[in-house]
């Protein structure tokens, strides 16, 4: 019998990150449901449980070096190893902003976030995820940190910020790197779009729902060990950058 595929999703908690552990577990894995909040974590992990997922709860807020190393250990008692991070929590940093009068508060917060958080959760666990066969790391990102669609006059672009949207083009340039770095192992890591969700983030306005925006997250977190690294991919292809 294989062995189970163990996955790690931040920000699992609700919206796009829960939806990404609900397909995990639908495939028959292991799923550790990272989320700071104990009442939502445990809640999420009881509705998953009750789907039929073999889903666990992971203490884990990214922007907390003593957190983070509290869910590596966790992750390494109950699996001995890690198979998938999906580095999904994420913030807008909320507030206005626009480049001329966003507050540098709000930038930090993004970018503690939706980059460091990122770089905090990855080298935390890199040394479970080189334990597996084919680990995988999917880095959620965003369409609004495409530079290139940022820059085409009529391109959907979402509103102007100084804050969210270069947070993940940081995201994007760093999981390039990520994957420079690792490319004779055989860790894929790649950044996933997924799309407008009607999620918290967003005031529900989003246009897909989390399920959808979930899916590329599953397809690269599924990727065969010759798939790509250091990519950015979206349902119909590749985003450019
Ligand atoms: P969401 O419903 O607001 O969920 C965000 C998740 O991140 C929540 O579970 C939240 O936990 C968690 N989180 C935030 N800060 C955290 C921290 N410091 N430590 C641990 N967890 C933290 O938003 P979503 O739409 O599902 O977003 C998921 C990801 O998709 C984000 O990276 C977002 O940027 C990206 N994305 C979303 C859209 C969209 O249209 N919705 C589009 C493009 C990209 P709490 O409940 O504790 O706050």
């Amino acid at each position: 019998m294989n062995e189970q595929t163990i996955a790690l999703v931040t920000g699992a908690n609700k919206g796009i990150g829960f939806a990404i552990a609900a397909g995990l577990g639908a495939l028959g894995w292991r799923v550790g449901v990272g989320a700071r909040d104990e009442a939502r974590r445990e809640s999420a992990v009881a509705k998953l449980r009750a789907a039929g997922a073999d889903a666990f709860g992971v203490p884990l807020d990214v922007t907390d070096d003593a957190s983070v190393t509290g869910a590596a250990r966790l992750i390494e008692d109950r699996a001995g190893r890690l198979d998938v991070l999906v580095n999904n929590a994420g913030v807008t940093g909320s507030g206005p902003q626009a480049p001329t009068e966003v507050d540098l508060a709000t930038v930090r917060t993004a970018v503690e976030t939706n980059v460091l958080g990122v770089i905090r959760v990855t080298n935390a666990l890199l040394p479970l995820l080189r334990r597996s066969t084919s680990p995988r790391i999917v880095n959620m990102s965003s369409g609004v940190g495409s530079l290139t669609r940022q820059s085409t006059p009529g391109a959907e672009t979402g509103p102007i910020s100084a804050a969210y949207s270069p947070s993940k083009t940081f995201l994007n340039a760093v999981t390039v790197q990520y994957a420079k770095e690792l490319r004779d192992t055989n860790i894929l890591i790649n950044a996933a779009c997924p799309g407008y969700c009607a999620t918290d983030l967003n005031g529900f306005r989003g246009v897909r729902t989390p399920e959808q925006g979930a899916a590329i997250a599953v397809r690269l977190a599924t990727l065969p060990d010759d798939g790509p690294t250091g990519g950015f991919f979206e349902d119909a292809g590749v985003v450019p950058w």
